[in-house]
């Protein structure tokens, strides 16, 4: 589709200038893409509205030339399915409000977790935040959100109070439970599509000390290090996170000389306090390898985003990942199946220790509810087509290396492109959604990374 089958939307061009950026223009292929390399998008323009206003008449221009509105902030969600629409950015939506007494805080659409994190620097109080400091606060917030809190609150969604939202029929206004339940409902895990979410309110948290920091060993000792962690996660404290993975550095010109070829084993913790029962339950893990380095210390509210040292840049990617019921033969499974010829196409492998909160009900209703298995696996692979086929064989192997430990589910976020939400709930809880979806939006006005299906 071309500019030109647009003018109402080629109308706004010259009101919002370099604001709205159409396929003619130079820095259309910067604009459009996302944060994922890997997914190619093909809108029919992008925008990166000032204010509400200008939001409101990108929408009327949408509705004139009857295509859709997508946000994406930044697309590390990217899912491939945004061709023909107006994809709207929402970088310039960046306030941040903290209420350090009521433990609240307002945040712009625009936000990334990193900034939201700083902004609680000295407080001793944490947001509910995962390992990138990249990605969206909104965008994370409205996917559920997996934190490193996770064990003690539930997901990032369940401490979602309100939101400030655009609706399809140019309504904009903060929206909470005691609005409308059931939107807060569906918006509490399956949020991308109901209309564009300006602001958030949420919950903080306590965390007068946190202790965080990453063990790093031997790239042999995978197996041995896995299933500590998966014997540890079972007694450790709630308060207690635990994340293993490997990572095999790709012996290429771009990776650092010194670690070209090697792997990398590493177990990530975040504690809400300085226990001795998680320092225990750590010291379990310390003793099944060699440990290279380990950086386990009291840290500051901002250090969150740094532990699990992940890329900040754009990059090419290939994901998959599965919930999961592991112990230590499985584990073994997994690791010697992710060390085999027929697996080198996958770079990392990991999991995250689920459990306490997460698998209660949610403190505030959600599509995003209690999860029953207690671990998350992934793994993910240098998104390049030269990869695609070994890659997706090669997931399939760990996939059947886990046998009937894996369920059919994983979280939102981690939803491969184009699997629709209910490789993330419930049939019957999508359906619910997406009546939730047929009501707010009638027309099908705003498009999500995910489908209803
Ligand atoms: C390095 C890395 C680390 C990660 N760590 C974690 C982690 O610890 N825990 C976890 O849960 N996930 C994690 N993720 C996954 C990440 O949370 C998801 O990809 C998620 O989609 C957010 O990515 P994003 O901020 O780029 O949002 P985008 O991909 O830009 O947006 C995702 C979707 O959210 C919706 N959306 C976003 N903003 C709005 C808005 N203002 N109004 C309406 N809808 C909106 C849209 O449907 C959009 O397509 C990680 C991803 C990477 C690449």
């Amino acid at each position: 589709m071309t500019a030109a089958a647009h003018p109402t939307l080629d109308a706004l061009a010259d009101r919002l200038g370099d604001r709205l950026v159409l396929p003619a223009d130079p820095q259309w292929d910067a604009a459009r893409s996302p944060w994922n390399l890997a997914i190619e998008q093909h809108p029919a323009a992008v925008a990166t509205p000032g204010d509400v206003d200008e939001l409101r008449a990108l929408l009327d221009a949408a509705r004139a030339d009857r295509i859709q509105v997508a946000v994406q902030p930044s697309g590390h969600g990217a899912s491939g399915t945004l061709d023909g629409t107006l994809l709207v950015r929402m970088s310039a939506f960046d306030g941040i409000d903290v209420d350090v007494a009521a433990r609240t805080a307002r945040i712009g659409a625009g936000v990334r977790m990193g900034r939201v994190l700083e902004a609680l620097a000295g407080t001793g109080l944490v947001a509910m935040s995962g390992s990138s400091s990249v990605v969206n606060a909104t965008a994370f917030t409205l996917g559920g959100g997996h934190s490193w809190f996770a064990r003690s609150f539930g997901f990032g969604s369940s401490s979602l109070r309100a939101v400030e939202l655009l609706t399809a029929d140019g309504r904009h206004r903060w929206v909470g439970d005691a609005d409308d339940p059931e939107l807060m409902w569906a918006l509490r895990g399956a949020g991308g599509a109901f209309g564009v979410v300006t602001a958030i309110e949420v919950d903080l948290h306590q965390a007068p000390v946190l202790t965080g920091g990453r063990i790093v060993f031997e790239g042999t000792d995978a197996a041995a290090v896995f299933r500590a962690t998966v014997a540890a996660g079972r007694t450790a404290p709630d308060t207690l996170t635990l994340h293993a993975g490997a990572v095999r550095i790709p012996d290429v010109p771009q990776a650092p000389a010194e670690l070209r070829g090697r792997t990398i084993v590493a177990v990530e913790a975040v504690e809400l306090g300085e226990s001795a029962a998680a320092r225990a339950a750590l010291d379990t893990i310390r003793a099944a390898g060699t440990v290279v380095l380990d950086t386990i210390r009291r840290i500051d509210v901002p250090a969150l985003t740094t532990i699990a040292e992940e890329p900040t840049d754009p990059s090419p990617g290939f994901g998959w990942s599965v919930l999961a019921d592991l112990d230590e033969e499985q584990v073994t499974r997994l690791v010697e199946t992710w060390e085999s010829p027929d697996a080198q196409a996958v770079m990392g492998l990991a999991f995250r220790v689920l459990g306490g909160a997460l698998a209660a009900p949610p403190a505030r209703h959600g599509i995003a509810g209690a999860v029953r298995e207690t671990h998350i696996v992934s793994g993910h692979a240098m998104g390049v087509p030269a990869l695609a086929e070994a890659s997706r064989r090669a997931f399939e192997a760990l996939d059947a290396a886990l046998g009937v430990a894996a369920s059919d589910r994983t979280f939102c976020t981690f939803l491969a492109p184009g699997v629709g939400y209910s490789g993330a709930y419930a049939e019957s809880d999508v359906a619910r959604a997406a009546r939730v979806k047929a009501t707010v939006d009638p027309e099908g006005r705003f498009r999500g990374n995910r489908d209803f299906t």
